[in-house]
């Protein structure tokens, strides 16, 4: 159960005050409301020959997995803002051109918490591989062919689809 005492009025609660399937909590006391928007996040995948750019997970959900660079979007910020900042903060690089590719939805766990997201995957290639040095909240970095990438070692399942979708456009797998 998210929450125990409604936030408005301190009441305890029972199961039915939150609906899983809209992600709302609405205090049957006094008609408090609060919504549980799914979140955004955005992420890189980048490519140089047929390779692709994977960061390994520094912490926790799904710490030492594969994922792609990125993260979430703050209260404020546009997707490509979002998108600039994570990769200055985990690569200290950023590609000067990128494109939108995909959205998927995902939920990550946090400390007990179930969070929706909407992932969203943007396009970058390079000819040469750049200089990358992890930072924040990665711990490393590897380019990976897709044919080589076993699907546990993907961080989430939004991952997992990227990365076949990835298979399908490249023609590979
Ligand atoms: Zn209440």
């Amino acid at each position: 159960m998210l929450f125990r005492f409604c936030p408005g009025c301190g009441r305890s609660q029972s199961e039915t005050a939150f609906d899983e399937k809209e992600q709302k909590f609405t205090c049957p006391n006094c008609d408090f409301v609060l919504y549980r928007n799914t979140a955004t996040t955005a992420s890189m995948m980048l490519r140089c020959g047929d390779e692709f750019l994977f960061s390994v997970r520094a912490n926790e959900p799904a710490k030492s997995l594969l994922d792609f660079p990125g993260g979430f979007v703050d209260p404020g910020e546009s997707i490509e803002e979002a998108f600039v900042r994570e990769m200055g903060e985990e690569l200290n690089w950023c590609p000067e051109d990128f494109q939108y590719a995909f959205s998927l939805p995902n939920i990550y766990k946090y400390q007990g918490v179930k969070y929706h997201t909407s992932d969203v995957f943007y396009y970058a290639e390079v000819s040469e591989k750049p200089v990358v040095i992890p930072a924040d909240d990665v711990a490393g970095l590897s380019w990976v062919r897709l044919t080589e990438i076993s699907e546990d070692a993907l961080a989430f399942d939004s991952m997992k689809l990227a990365v076949e979708q990835l298979k399908e456009i490249f023609g590979v797998g």
